[in-house]
């Protein structure tokens, strides 16, 4: 993917959380985005994602610039796979059906397709034998594998994680990373926001460390996480290695 953020500006009532933020990336596979909490990366990863919309400034992908239209916008969140945090399954249906039903009722698959489809990721996620159970009779990494399984369900052209571990302990934790290694051997593009900084040195081509409404350092992963030039991204390093 190529993308490009120009002047992004995004304000909750009075607090300014996106402030002129600007970055741009080319040839780029996986990008990983980290920084302190509460400095507007999921909000960024929303706006990317198509959930939100922003006060100014533009966002280019490869294709041109997105279009904030609410008609536009929904066409576009069919075509991209988002796993959130956590509590992003619907409690009340089984592991199928979770991954089914967006298929039936948003991607125009059949039923038989939508069943066919569920089965092929939840298999690819070891998740087979776990197809009735619904989510409370899920263990937190099975879970998110049924988010990523959903997610990857759909064909999405882009996929974006926020956060996808940070409320696992650490063998499910790496179940998780595990299943987006899985995800990243298939030639899609991912935005990934972590706090797992070994992993997106590991996977990502680029990374964009993110503080206070604003893309303050970007480059390859090992040199930005080793030889940060910012005061504000040399202290995150330093505290979270
Ligand atoms: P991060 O993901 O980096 O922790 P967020 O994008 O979640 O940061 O949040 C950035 C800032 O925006 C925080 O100060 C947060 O409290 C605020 N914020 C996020 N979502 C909302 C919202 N829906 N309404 C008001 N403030 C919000
Ligand atoms: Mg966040």
């Amino acid at each position: 993917m190529k993308l490009k953020v120009d002047q992004l500006s995004l304000r909750f009532g009075e607090s300014e959380v996106l402030r002129r933020m600007s970055a741009e990336i080319s040839e780029t596979r996986v990008l990983a985005v980290v920084g302190p909490s509460g400095g507007g990366k999921s909000t960024l990863l929303r706006v990317l994602s198509g959930l939100l919309r922003p006060d100014e400034g533009q966002v280019l992908w490869s294709g041109g610039p997105m279009s904030f239209r609410e008609k536009d916008l929904l066409a576009y969140r069919r075509r991209v796979g988002t796993v959130f945090q956590a509590f992003n399954l619907f409690p009340h249906l089984s592991a199928l059906a979770n991954i089914t039903l967006p298929l039936v009722k948003v991607h125009g698959c059949s039923p038989e397709e939508a069943r066919q489809r569920a089965e092929t990721h939840l298999n690819r996620f070891q998740l087979l034998a776990h197809a009735g159970k619904k989510p409370g009779a899920l263990s937190g990494g099975q879970r998110q594998r049924v988010a990523i399984a959903r997610a990857m369900a759909i064909q999405p052209e882009l996929l974006f994680f926020d956060e996808p571990t940070s409320a696992l302990d650490p063998e499910m934790t790496y179940e998780v990373l595990e299943a987006i290694r899985e995800v990243r051997e298939e030639d899609r593009d991912l935005v990934l926001v972590t706090h797992e900084i070994g992993f997106a040195r590991e996977v990502a081509d680029e990374l964009w460390f993110l503080h206070d409404g604003k893309i303050l350092e970007t480059g390859p992963p090992q040199q930005v996480i080793d030889q940060p030039r910012t005061e504000e991204a040399q202290r995150f390093f330093e505290r979270i290695l």
